[in-house]
């Protein structure tokens, strides 16, 4: 059976019993084209609007397939009659809606259509005819083209890189600056490749996600690095809308910046901005009328104001004082004049009231036409500086006032001060020292080498001893000079202060006490020598005396000869120590080290006798070899247990013990007795020559045992000293060098 619809299209087709109908009429009044065909193709019917659009009356029953003249594919291409859609359409095959084709008339005028082919079909379904509608589009199709050319100068004239992007990454479009910033010559350097490839490494990946939310149907924007075909790196900044593409899918739409150049002015500014406010220094600037306009934070740390108190204050009401205010108008003034203030000393108010001492600098800040719009201050806090110039200025003038020759010298012995008394003292000024080598400029003769005493000063950080300078005239001056080192954090030495007392006149007179006394020994030597011999010569002959002509002289003449005999007995003894005493002073530097022991028990030998005598115990700790003559040893010790035992105590048999310990690079002897002591009063007095607390005839004894001591250990440039409670006992300490 067939259909009602088909029934009345195939009786259309067929022309027969519809043509006079209303339904005819209509169709021929209908402003769109309609032909009819049969099975073959061949035009069975038009109407009118068919006639006006194709400009031509096709032939019916032989034109076969179209009502038009010539008929075009969009791109251009010639459609051959039995390829068009009717033609596909009567041959059974399905002709898809919407094409759109280009037709031609006889005059050569052309236009737009749609054709919309149906075929008609008998109860057994053979195709028996075609029905075909055309439906003219070319205003559409103009205003299209129109729009689209439009479109493509925008995109090609703008500065942007336009793409549309495939959701696989594949870039289906770009414009010429996109392919400029890309650095393609052509389009097909990129167009159909993988846009993935020229986004930066590290960017990659968040590129893709991007581009596949885009498909998926979002609106977004991106900064991401490209990679150009030539290498160089762009920073862009895009923004992307999903787009319906021809054949149905999503793609990404894209309009994307260079913002390089962008990107490098904000890190610049970005990276100033850090450094302003990492500066020490306060960094402010102001416009032209002096009104602050950016503040940083070492401003905040020196002034005290926080930005958001000093923007939009005047720096004159502020931070000027009020004795002060008359600068910045001057300030001001330069600066309208494109004038620059160098490291201008002044004095600024904190917020807390206090006033602090700064150097400014103060530089025009022009825009970028030239014009001067404000001012770049930068502010140093020099009041540590002030404080310590000042403080210079005072130790300077102190050094003045001191009667030493004081110089500061640097780490290589340049001359960094030079006081008056130095001025004074060498003859040269100060203009003539600074700068000069100290030890050079005064031909320094040092009692060791240089470098021995840069190693004290390291290691102690101070060094004094006596040194020979020579003055601008050449005469020698002996001072006592004391260096003192000041070390940076390191320990290096980096300045010296050597202070320079001029000890010439006191040399002169030691060097000639030194020689008088050698004279003095000499004689007091000689003297003593020559005295022993008629001594002796009067001690035999009162001995004779007494022997052979006791018995002939009376009482009285016995006694004489008595006295006579003990005084020269005691007068030998004198001599004798004396002489001991003087030979002290002979001696050269020990080329061995002595030892101890030995010295103590020669000491105990020559003393055995009175040892024995009274019963004295003596006792001693081991002792040390020591760089002194043992002879010398040997007689310390000789009249110091000498001494233990003549001032025992009657009540106790007496102990001596010697002990000894070392001590800051000494060794510090002791030789402790258990006898009548000292009272404290003469501790002092006993050392010197001749000094007895005791008369004769209660301990014989000459005074000069412990002068000798004394004078030995002076010798070492040790020391002697006793300790000692009365009735108790005494300690005689003695310290030699180790
Ligand atoms: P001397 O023994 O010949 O008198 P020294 O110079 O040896 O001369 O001693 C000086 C004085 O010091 C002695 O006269 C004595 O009074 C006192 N003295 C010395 N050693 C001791 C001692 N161990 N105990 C008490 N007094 C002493």
């Amino acid at each position: 059976m067939m259909s009602g619809r088909a029934k009345a299209l195939s009786a259309f087709v067929a022309g027969g019993d519809l043509k006079d109908s209303v339904f005819h009429e209509l169709v021929e009044a209908l402003p769109v084209a309609i032909y009819t065909t049969d099975a073959e193709g061949r035009l069975t019917y038009f109407n009118a609007a068919a006639v006006k659009l194709s400009g031509r009356v096709p032939e019916l029953g032989t034109d076969k397939w179209c009502v038009t003249w010539k008929i075009f594919l969009p791109d251009g291409t010639l459609l051959p009659h039995d390829e068009c859609p009717m033609a596909i359409a009567l041959k059974g095959a399905e002709v898809p809606t919407g094409i759109e084709c280009i037709a031609e008339r006889p005059d050569g005028s052309r236009f737009w259509f749609t054709p919309c082919p149906a075929v008609v079909r008998n109860a057994e379904g053979q195709i028996i005819g075609g029905i075909n509608l055309l439906m003219e589009i070319t205003d559409r199709k103009h205003a299209e083209l129109e729009a689209n050319e439009q479109f493509r100068a925008i995109v090609e004239t703008t500065p942007e890189c336009v793409k549309i992007i495939a959701p696989d990454g594949t870039l289906l479009f770009m414009n010429s600056p996109g392919l400029a910033m890309v650095g393609a010559s052509a389009g097909d350097a990129v167009i159909g490749r993988n846009v993935y490839d020229i986004i930066a490494l590290e960017d990659r990946n968040r590129f893709r996600e991007f581009n596949e939310r885009i498909c998926q149907g979002e609106k977004g924007s991106l900064q991401f690095d490209i990679v150009g075909l030539k290498g160089a790196r762009r920073h862009m900044e895009t923004h992307a809308a999903p787009l319906r593409h021809l054949d149905g899918t999503t793609v990404h739409l894209a309009v994307s910046h260079d913002i390089t150049e962008r990107k490098r002015g904000e890190s610049a500014a970005f990276l100033l901005g850090a450094i302003v406010d990492s500066s020490d220094d306060a960094i402010i600037s102001k416009n032209l009328d002096g009104v602050i306009t950016s503040w940083n934070k070492s401003a905040q740390r020196l002034f005290g104001y926080t930005a958001e108190e000093a923007i939009g204050h005047t720096v004159a009401a502020l931070l000027i004082p009020d004795d002060r205010q008359e600068e910045e108008p001057d300030i001001l003034a330069k600066l309208r004049k494109g004038e620059r203030v160098d490291h201008f000393e002044t004095v600024r108010r904190c917020k807390d009231g206090s006033f602090i001492d700064i150097s400014l600098t103060v530089s025009p800040v022009k825009d970028n036409q030239g014009r001067i719009i404000g001012a770049s201050k930068v502010a140093r806090d020099i009041t540590q500086r002030k404080k310590s110039e000042k403080r210079l200025m005072e130790q300077a003038r102190l050094l003045d006032l001191s009667s030493d020759a004081i110089l500061v010298r640097d780490g290589q012995d340049r001359i960094l001060d030079w006081n008056r008394a130095a001025e004074k003292m060498y003859g040269f000024t100060r203009e003539e020292a600074l700068g000069k080598i100290s030890h050079e400029l005064l031909r320094t003769e040092f009692p060791e080498p240089l470098p021995g005493i840069r190693e004290i000063l390291l290691r102690d950080g101070l060094w004094s001893g006596e040194l020979i300078h020579a003055s601008r005239t050449g005469s020698r001056i002996n001072t006592l000079s004391r260096w003192v080192a000041e070390r940076d954090n390191k320990g290096a030495v980096i300045r010296i202060l050597e202070s320079n007392n001029d000890i010439t006149e006191r040399v002169r007179v030691q060097e000639e006490v030194r020689r008088a006394n050698q004279d003095l020994e000499q004689f007091a030597f000689s003297a003593t020598h020559d005295l022993q011999e008629p001594l002796r010569s009067v001690k035999i002959y009162s001995e004779l005396l007494a022997k052979r002509h006791g018995d002939t002289v009376d009482e009285e003449a016995r006694k004489f000869i008595t006295f006579v005999h003990s005084g020269a007995t005691r007068m030998e003894m004198l001599v004798r120590d004396l002489l001991a005493y003087t030979q002290v002073a002979k001696f050269d530097a020990p080329s061995e080290t002595a030892d101890a022991n030995e010295a103590l028990n020669g000491a105990l030998a020559n003393l055995g006798g009175a040892i024995s005598e009274c019963g004295a115990q003596i006792s001693a700790d081991p002792l040390p070899s020591l760089p002194v003559h043992g002879m010398h040893l040997q007689q310390v010790f000789q009249n110091l247990i000498g001494n233990a035992i003549k001032y025992r105590s009657p009540d106790r048999p007496p102990l001596v013990h010697v002990d000894v310990e070392r001590q800051d690079g000494h060794w510090l002897f002791a030789v402790t007795d258990n006898g009548i002591g000292i009272d404290p009063e003469y501790k002092e007095n006993i050392f010197g020559l001749f000094k007895r607390l005791h008369t004769s005839d209660e301990y014989s004894g000459t005074g000069i045992g412990l002068a000798i001591c004394q004078r030995i250990v002076d010798r070492y440039h040790g020391r002697i000293w006793v300790e000692s409670e009365p009735g108790r006992g005494s300690t005689f300490r003695f310290k030699l060098p180790a």
